[in-house]
Order: structure tokens, then sequence, then C-alpha cells
């Protein structure tokens, strides 16, 4: 039956209740994509009546164990270059990618980009300043740094030597427009599970979503996962690590604090302030362990809910915070560190330490302080030894276990994202694999795209 109720008749059955003032002033406030009118009621159509799904390709119980068949999966996309995993390095790569001239798809496990920066509210920007202080994170990641300044709070503490603080609804706004603007298509819903493989080289990857186990094809793929999904899947090799794994939340009404607040030492716990008005974000350590680990992962992040809550109820309890409250824990657990890969270089603490020079950089990182020099980043550290057609980017880039502080960085991040959506856009068009790309070529575009290489 194909059900429609008009916006007259849905107010007019809601109007009993009292609700029609509210929905109706909701309806029309909500913002809608300039194609695609608000429409003025609720509508619903049947698409298929009876549907029964045909089972052939259902895993099956086989003496005990669960069983995969074969089967032939749907194409969902074809392109040059497909970034898996929407965070800043992917966002920064999809871009890079199709400046530089490629077709690029970017695909999300969630509902909006940023990754960590906005879906896991680690909303401080640390490691693009070193002595001077300059700025040495720059290109696509400093853009989307200086759209923010453009809207009315949507970046606070800007400036040189400075950590600045972003929102992160503002945040997923612009790499919205970003994204739309450098004409990349997106998918988000969608969950990379495989690698497409022919021999050594990667075809693709395969993806779950709502639509069912579907492949996307490209001539190469950036792993933007940040737990190296991807780079997994297609057999290149890593290393699988513990980290401290967290969660972090939001208070509210901070700037209400009563009179008897005053006295006496503030709290713990009360975090560091945002663009919002009496609003600070928590960070939280957490424990060491295993994010690949699914239990692991759940057991965190009902643990981490339960503390953040009985610390808030003791925050109201303090004398002058009474009217303090938990804006929102992050929709996304802090997971800093699991796969990281075995490159065909790997970046060392000494590197770091000693300010180590490569011919082949494509990125420079700095320090939480600007006290430290400027240290380098080489090409290799995004390729794998042996797997084609891949690259990756991000926090699972190949390096050191002491160096995880510094390559997790949000600017160092977004500057090997950068770098990795150039490469591949040049590996697509020159027709070669990421390993064996013109470096100096590749430079030279992320120079153009305004990225700073030393
Ligand atoms: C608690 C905490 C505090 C931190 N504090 C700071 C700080 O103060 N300053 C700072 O600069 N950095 C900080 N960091 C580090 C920084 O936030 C991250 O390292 C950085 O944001 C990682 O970016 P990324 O793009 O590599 O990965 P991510 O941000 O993790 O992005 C990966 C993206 O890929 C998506 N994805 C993952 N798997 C799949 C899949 N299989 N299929 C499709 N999509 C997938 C994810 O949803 C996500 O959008 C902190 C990190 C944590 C956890």
């Amino acid at each position: 039956m194909n059900h429609r109720i008009s916006r007259r008749d849905l107010l007019k059955t809601l109007g009993a209740s009292g609700w029609a003032a509210g929905l109706g002033g909701a309806l029309a406030g909500s913002a809608a994509h300039a194609d695609e009118p608000e429409p003025s009621g609720f509508t619903g159509s049947v698409l298929k009546a009876n549907v029964v799904q045909s089972t052939a390709t259902c895993p099956t119980l086989v003496g005990g164990e669960v069983i995969q068949p074969q089967r032939k999966l749907s194409l969902l996309d074809q392109t040059d270059v497909l970034v898996v995993g929407g965070g800043s390095a992917g966002v920064a790569a999809a871009i890079a990618a199709r400046r530089a001239g490629a077709t690029v798809t970017l695909v999300e496990r969630y509902n909006h980009f940023g990754g960590l920066w906005t879906g896991g509210l680690v909303l401080v920007v640390i490691g693009h300043m070193v002595k001077g202080p300059k700025q040495v994170c720059m290109g696509i990641g400093e853009e989307m740094m200086r759209r923010l300044e453009k809207i009315d709070g949507g970046i606070a503490n800007r400036g040189p030597g400075k950590n600045p603080t972003v929102d992160a609804e503002a945040l997923k706004f612009v790499m919205l427009d970003m994204v739309e603007e450098a004409g990349v298509k997106v998918f988000l819903h969608c969950w990379g599970v495989d690698a497409v493989m022919e021999g050594d080289a990667v075809r693709g990857a395969v993806f779950e979503s709502k639509s069912g186990r579907q492949a996307i094809l490209a001539k190469v793929v950036v792993d933007a996962t940040g737990d190296g999904d991807v780079f997994a899947a297609a057999g290149a090799e890593f290393e699988h690590r513990t980290y401290n794994i967290g969660l972090v939340s939001r208070i509210g009404n901070l700037d209400k604090v009563g009179s008897a607040a005053k006295q006496g030492r503030p709290p713990r716990g009360l975090g560091s302030p945002t663009p919002i008005a009496g609003v600070n974000w928590v960070n939280m350590l957490g424990p060491e362990r295993d994010g690949l680990d699914v239990a692991e992962l759940t057991r965190l992040e009902m643990n981490h809910r339960r503390q953040i809550w009985k610390q808030i109820e003791r925050l109201r309890k303090t004398p002058g915070y009474e009217r303090t409250y938990l804006v929102e824990t992050a929709p996304q657990l802090g997971v800093r560190i699991t796969r990281t890969l075995t490159g065909v270089k790997t970046l060392t603490r000494d590197d770091i330490r000693n300010g180590a020079r490569f011919p082949d950089v494509i990125a420079v990182g700095g320090f939480t302080e600007p006290k430290g020099e400027e240290w380098h980043i080489p090409y290799g550290v995004l390729v794998p030894r042996k797997i084609d057609q891949l690259l990756t980017a991000g926090r699972c880039i190949s390096a050191a276990l002491k160096t995880a502080d510094n390559i997790r960085l949000i600017p160092v991040c977004f500057a090997t994202g950068h770098a990795a959506g150039v490469a591949a856009a040049v590996a697509a068009r020159d027709g070669c694999p990421p390993r064996a790309v013109e470096v100096p070529k590749v430079q030279r575009i992320l120079r153009e795209q305004d990225a700073y290489l030393g």
C-alpha cells in the first residue's frame, strides 16, 4: 500500500496533542540540500512488495563451522583513486588526489568526515609548530583551519605558537564542503572489509553497507582507516600494537559556575576550553589495550562511559558546579594506535630527534610545544614493502613505536594524507605502481598545493 500523509493532515493529527507548533518550526527551520527541497510532511512508499532474498550466498553451518560460499559481488563504483577512511588523513588525501586530476571515491564507515578529530572529539590541533614559532604542517589541513576561521565559533586560539581548538560540527561542515567542491565522490555508512587482489596488486576494496557487500575497483587505493584495515586484508606486512584507549567527553555550563567555585582549588577533570562558551572538552588517557579486539572495545566503551558519568555526578555535587552537565561523550572511542605498516622505509625516533633529512620528503612534522626543530617524513613510510597499487596515510604509517606520539598528531596525519593523495593521483595517471612514482613530481604538486616540505 502506498500511504502518504500530507503536512496539513499530519499537523492536524499532531495538533490535537499540542505538537504542531514545535514540529512545524523544526520542519521549516532545518537545512536541506539545495537540489532537494525539504518535504512538507512525512511520506513513504513501498518500493517492492513480498520480497524474499536468495539465501544462496549465505554462510552455512558445516560440521559446526560457519562456511562462506564463493560469490560474485556487485560493483558499487570504479575510480582512479579509492580512499578508504574519511578522517583527517583520508579527507586530505581525497581532496589532494582530485585536485591533482584523478577521479576519486572516498568511503567512510560513519556518517561524517573527520574521524578522531571530529567524531572522537579530539579538538585541539598540536604538532604543527616548530621554533620560531613557525608552522610546518600546511596545505589542505591549513586550508581547513583557515575556512574554520571564517565561521563564527569554528576555531579558537589560532595564531603563531598556539594550539588551536576546533568545533567538531563546524569542521564536519568544512570538510564536507571541501570534499564536494573538489568533486570527490563519497559513500558514507560503508565499512571497508576486504581488499580486491590480483596477485600482489590491490585492485580495489570490498565494503559492507545497508546495500549489502559490494566492491569498488580502483587504480590505486589509499588506506586511511587509521587501523590499516585495507593493507592488512591485502597481505601487506604490519605491526600489531597496543596503546592507550580513552573516551573524550564535553562538559557544559562551565561559564555558569557559582561563587562557591571560586574558593579553593578547581576540581580535577574540567578539561580545556572549546570555541563554544562554557563548554570544555575532556581528554582521557585510558588503559593500554588492543584496539582490534572487539570484546575489549566493548568493555572499554562501557567502562569509560560509566566513569565519565560518575565523574560528572561528583562534579555536580561540588559547591558552585551544580549547573554543569555532560554535553556528550564522543561518538567514536579514542583508539590511538593499532596496526602500523611495515613500509619501504620506517621512521625512527632518532630520525625525529636528529632532524634527519630525506631526498624523498613528502611531509614535515612539528612539536606539541614550539621548541623543537622540524622533522621530515620520507615517501617510503606510506608504501608497503611488497603489495602494489596501495598507499597508507595518517596514524598507521610505517614508524617505530617510540614515534607514535609524533606521527599520530592531527597535523601530521593531514600532511601524510595530503602526500598520499597526490602520490596516488600521480601513480594512477602515469600507470605505475606507487613504489615507482617519480617523487620529485609528487613534491612539485604538493608544493603547488601549498604543502610545506622544508
Ligand atoms: C583520546 C585521544 C586524544 C588525542 N589527542 C590529540 C591532541 O590533543 N592533538 C592531536 O593533534 N592529536 C591528538 N590525538 C591523535 C589524533 O586525534 C589522531 O591520531 C588523528 O586524528 C588520526 O587521524 P587519521 O585520519 O589517521 O585516523 P582517524 O581519525 O582514526 O580516521 C580514520 C577514519 O577512517 C574511518 N574508518 C576506519 N575503519 C574503516 C573501515 N574499515 N572502512 C571505512 N572507514 C573506516 C573512521 O571512521 C575514520 O573516519 C588524540 C587521539 C586520541 C584517541
